[in-house]
């Protein structure tokens, strides 16, 4: 058995929508890291008897964990920790010490403003100073401690685990509260996982399923593997969790997988081809530039999205209009007379200027048709091409119809010319 856990997000902004919630998801990725089995994600807004209903029902359920994120500030509608503690029925109580802390952190930042009511500004850094008797103190990380507050002795409840709304500080909290007695406590005497993700390009997961069936018959103890497959942005991730005693058949499991599906498979040990994309660029210390029509500046924003992106990321260009693809890419207006805005020759060309232009080792071009408009029969919506080339000319190109509408065709060929790239790369043949 797995411990159970559920996580309560706070806070009337991510109720509304108004914030999308990063916490939720943040905390079931660690959860799941931790072989800890996430039940539910509750969002409710920051009036405490909410709060509260959350927690009755999560405890009524029986998880062994509750996570909260939100509602530990110095404002009025703060009052997750005064809410918990009740839960718990523990009292609470003016940590004098983390008043001090508290104190230390908030008077630099205060120097800034000028008139400001010490009497007010007092009586916040006491509100977040006054704990339940018998939490653990993580951080703080901005001005708000985080808590874990187990049961009171003998009481069959779960271990709450509370942490401030802000995701950073959320984040910077985490490992303190596994750190705690009361955490593991909490967690302990279940049994670990372990985790293992394949990631699959041009295969429908049926056939993920057929293989599992042919596994069946010759893989001792499969059936103790936990076998998820999830179709996402065009690629399959397979994942897959099991006790350690089922070693042996995970490895029977990759082997198949490798034996039927081996073009497909393009990561065994989770990594996304974004993560793959930049290490082989950091490895070969070359550099990449895009030309993108119906992606838009997607293509960039994901080169660009991890930290140092700039050791390897020259810039693009969105060239939407024909005029620009000659005028920004060097690409032959006579050229796309001949062959089309989207066709393989015109990905080719804008590649080949997009190398060019920004004097970049590398460049992967892509130019589609997004819909809903705009399709023919010889070329209907979701037809799109990529071609990703050297600054040698040595070339890897594909053109395909994606289904789907328009932000899924987008979508979907930012991830495609992911994966042109990275063949290019290693010298791969494009991705079926
Ligand atoms: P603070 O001291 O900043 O008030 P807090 O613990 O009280 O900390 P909240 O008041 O609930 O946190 O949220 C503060 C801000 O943090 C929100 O306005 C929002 O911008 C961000 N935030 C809170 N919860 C989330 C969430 N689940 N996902 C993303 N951002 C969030
Ligand atoms: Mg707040």
């Amino acid at each position: 058995m797995s411990a159970r856990a559920g996580i309560v997000v706070t806070g009337t902004e991510v109720l509304a929508g108004r914030v999308p919630d990063r916490n939720g998801p943040w905390l079931a990725d660690r959860l799941s890291e931790l072989g800890i089995e996430l039940a539910h994600i509750a969002i409710c807004g920051d009036r405490p008897a909410d709060v509260a209903a959350q927690l009755r029902f999560l405890a009524s359920e029986g998880v062994d964990l509750v996570v909260t994120s939100g509602g530990l500030g110095p404002t009025a509608d703060d009052l997750t920790a005064e809410v918990v503690g009740r839960f718990q029925g523990r009292d609470s109580f003016l940590d004098e010490e983390l008043e001090r802390r508290i104190a230390a952190i908030v008077e630099p930042l205060l120097k800034r403003w000028r008139g400001l009511d010490q009497a007010a500004i007092e009586a916040s850094t006491r509100k977040q100073a006054t704990i339940p008797v018998g939490a653990d103190v993580l951080g703080p990380a901005g001005t708000a401690p985080g808590l874990v507050v187990p049961p009171v002795d003998g009481h069959r409840r779960p271990t709450l685990v509370v942490l401030p709304g802000p995701p950073r500080e959320l984040q910077s909290l985490w490992p303190e509260a596994v750190a705690t007695e009361a955490f593991r406590a909490a967690v302990a005497g279940r049994s670990r996982y372990e985790h293992r993700t394949l990631r699959l390009i041009g295969i429908p997961e049926s056939e993920i399923a057929e293989t599992l069936r042919v596994g069946e018959a010759h893989i001792d103890r499969l059936g103790e593997l936990e076998v998820t497959t999830c179709l996402r942005r065009g690629e399959l991730e397979v994942g897959v969790r099991y006790e350690p005693p089922a070693q042996a058949a995970w490895e029977g499991l990759l082997d198949l997988v490798r034996e039927r599906h081996g073009p497909q498979l393009f990561s065994d040990d989770g990594a996304t081809v974004d993560e793959q994309v930049a290490a082989l660029l950091r490895e070969s210390q070359a550099t990449v530039a895009v030309a993108e029509s119906c992606t838009g500046g997607e293509l960039a924003g994901r080169l660009s999205g991890p930290a140092g992106a700039s050791a390897y990321f020259a810039g693009g260009v969105v060239a939407y209009a024909d005029e620009a693809k000659a005028s920004l890419l060097a690409v032959d207006p006579a050229l796309i007379a001949r062959h089309g805005a989207v066709s393989p020759q015109v990905a080719s060309a804008m590649a080949a200027g997009a190398v060019g232009r920004l004097g970049a080792d590398a460049a992967v071009a892509v130019t589609g048709i997004a819909g809903p408009g705009g399709g023919t029969e010889e070329k209907p919506v979701g037809y799109v091409c990529f071609a990703a080339r050297l600054a040698d000319g040595r070339e890897v190109a594909r053109d395909l119809v994606i289904p789907g509408e328009r932000a899924e065709v987008r979508d979907r060929s930012t991830t495609l010319a992911m994966h042109v790239l990275r063949a290019l790369l290693l010298g791969e043949p494009a991705p079926t």
